[in-house]
């Protein structure tokens, strides 16, 4: 496969196996449930007199590693820095 097509990385947390990913062939990989990380406390705002909410952290698609169990975490690749070094790998 042409590795220009890969647009993720998924890494295990605990063992090394690794695997790329262009995002549509992980039908046989075991997704973890994540909830996005609150950032910051609902607050009062005096002004408005009413509860201002604050816009959740999103985290990446999290599965399971089949090799060990642990979770493999996703990392996007950045296409854009292998174009400023020139680096073909
Ligand atoms: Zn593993």
């Amino acid at each position: 496969m042409n590795p220009e097509e890969f647009n993720y990385v998924l890494h295990c947390s605990a063992c090394p196996y690794k695997r790329f990913s262009n995002g549509m062939d992980l039908d046989d990989l075991i997704q973890v449930k994540t909830v996005d990380l609150q950032k910051q406390i609902p607050r009062y705002d005096p002004l408005m007199k009413k509860t201002v909410v604050a816009p959740n952290k999103k985290r990446t698609k999290m599965f399971r590693c089949p090799k060990c169990g642990f979770t493999l975490k996703s990392f996007k690749i950045n296409k854009e820095t292998d174009e400023q070094t020139n680096r073909t790998d």
